[in-house]
C-alpha cells in the first residue's frame, strides 16, 4: 500500500472502531431495556424532501438520486423522496418526477412523496411513489402564510387526494406542523393539534406525524401533547417530527418514546430548515437519532455507518459541515 492509501485505510478503520466503541459504551450503560420504551423504532427519512427543499443551494437531480440510493443501502425502511408541489412554490423540488423515476428501488424501502393536491398526487402516482403524504397546520396564521388558506380549507382540499389514493390503493400519511409552537401565534393548544390529527385520520391517513416545525418544544410539552392527542388518535398511529432549532429534539423524541410513540422522522446530516419560520433548523439528524436508539437497545434495522456516509456525501455537495453531532464526532476523532 502507498502511504496515502494506507492512511485512508487506517482512517476508515479508526472511524469504524470509534463508532463501535461509542455504541458499545452506550449499550453498556443500558444493560436492560428502559421500561416503557419500544423495542423497535421505525425511522422515516425525510432529508431528501423536508431537508433539501429548505436548503438554499440548488442540488442537481443527479446528486439527489445519489443521496437517495446511498440512504436506501442503509436499511432505512421509508424515505420521503420529494414533493409534487408546483415549482413556482418550491423550485428545489421541480425535478420530482425525474428523481422518483431515476432512483434505484430497493425492495424493502418504501418511497414516499408529499402531494399537496390532486395534480401532485397524479404526478406522484405516475412516477411510482409507494406512499403519499398530506399535511395540515395546527396554527391558523401559519396555514394562511404557508399555503394561503385556513386549516379547514386546506384539509378540505385533500379530500380529492384521499379519494384518489384509496382508488390507487396507496397508503397516505399525514403531517401536522407547528404542534409545539408557531412562529406567528406562539403557543399552540394541544387540543387544536388533536383536532387536526383527527381530521387527517378521518381523511384516511394511516399515521399522523406531529411536527415541531420551528423546534421550540421541550420534553414536558411533548409529553403533554402526546397525552392529549393520544386520547383522539391511538398512539401507535402517531409519529414525531422534531426540528432541532433549540437543541431539544433528542430529549423530545425520548419523551415521545416513553409515551409509546415508535415512529420517528429524521433527516440525514440534519438537512433543512423552514422557509416560513425564521431561524428554524433542520430536522434532528438521522445519525443522532439512530445512535441514541441503538444506545437504548432499540432496534432500527439501520446501519449507522452507511447513514454517516450518505450524510458526508450530501454535506460535500452542499459545501458545508454536517449538522449531525455523531457525524462530526466520528470525523473529528480521526
Ligand atoms: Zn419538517
Amino acid at each position: 500500500m502507498t502511504s496515502n492509501v494506507l492512511a485512508t485505510h487506517m482512517r476508515f478503520h479508526t472511524l469504524k472502531r470509534t463508532l463501535r466503541f461509542a455504541e458499545t459504551l452506550a449499550r453498556t450503560y443500558t444493560k436492560a431495556s428502559i421500561a416503557g420504551l419500544p423495542t423497535y423504532v421505525k425511522i422515516v427519512e425525510v432529508g431528501p424532501r423536508d431537508g433539501l427543499q429548505n436548503e438554499k443551494e440548488v442540488i442537481t437531480t443527479h446528486s439527489k438520486i445519489e443521496l437517495i440510493n446511498l440512504l436506501s443501502q442503509s436499511g432505512l425502511p421509508t424515505i420521503e423522496v420529494t414533493s409534487f408541489v408546483s415549482p413556482k412554490w418550491v423550485p428545489q423540488m421541480a425535478d420530482h418526477s425525474e428523481v422518483l423515476k431515476g432512483i434505484t428501488r430497493y425492495p424493502n424501502v418504501t418511497y414516499s412523496a408529499l402531494t399537496p393536491n390532486l395534480k401532485g398526487f397524479q404526478g406522484a402516482l405516475a412516477a411510482g411513489a409507494d406512499e403519499v403524504a398530506i399535511f395540515g397546520a395546527a396554527s391558523e396564521t401559519f396555514s394562511q402564510k404557508n399555503i394561503n388558506c385556513s386549516i379547514e380549507e386546506s384539509l378540505h382540499r385533500f379530500e380529492a387526494v384521499s379519494k384518489a389514493a384509496t382508488i390507487a390503493r396507496l397508503p397516505m400519511r399525514g403531517y401536522v406542523s407547528c404542534v409545539l409552537g408557531c412562529p406567528y401565534e406562539g403557543e399552540v393548544k394541544a387540543e387544536k393539534v388533536a383536532h387536526v390529527c383527527q381530521e387527517l385520520i378521518d381523511l384516511g391517513c394511516y399515521e399522523v406525524s406531529l411536527g415541531d416545525t420551528i423546534g421550540v418544544g421541550t420534553p414536558g410539552a411533548m409529553r403533554e401533547l402526546i397525552s392529549v392527542v393520544s386520547k383522539v388518535v391511538p398512539v401507535d398511529r402517531l409519529a414525531v417530527h422534531c426540528h432541532d432549532t433549540y437543541g431539544q429534539s433528542l430529549a423530545n423524541i425520548f419523551a415521545a418514546l416513553q409515551m409509546g410513540v415508535s415512529v420517528v422522522d429524521s433527516s440525514v446530516a440534519g438537512l433543512g430548515g423552514c422557509p416560513y419560520a425564521k431561524g428554524a433548523s433542520g430536522n434532528i439528524s438521522t445519525e443522532d437519532v439512530v445512535y441514541m436508539l441503538h444506545g437504548l437497545n432499540i432496534k432500527t434495522g439501520v446501519d449507522i455507518q452507511k447513514v454517516i456516509e450518505a450524510g458526508q456525501f450530501i454535506s460535500k455537495v452542499l459545501g458545508r459541515p454536517s449538522h449531525s453531532k455523531v457525524a462530526l464526532a466520528t470525523k473529528s476523532s480521526l
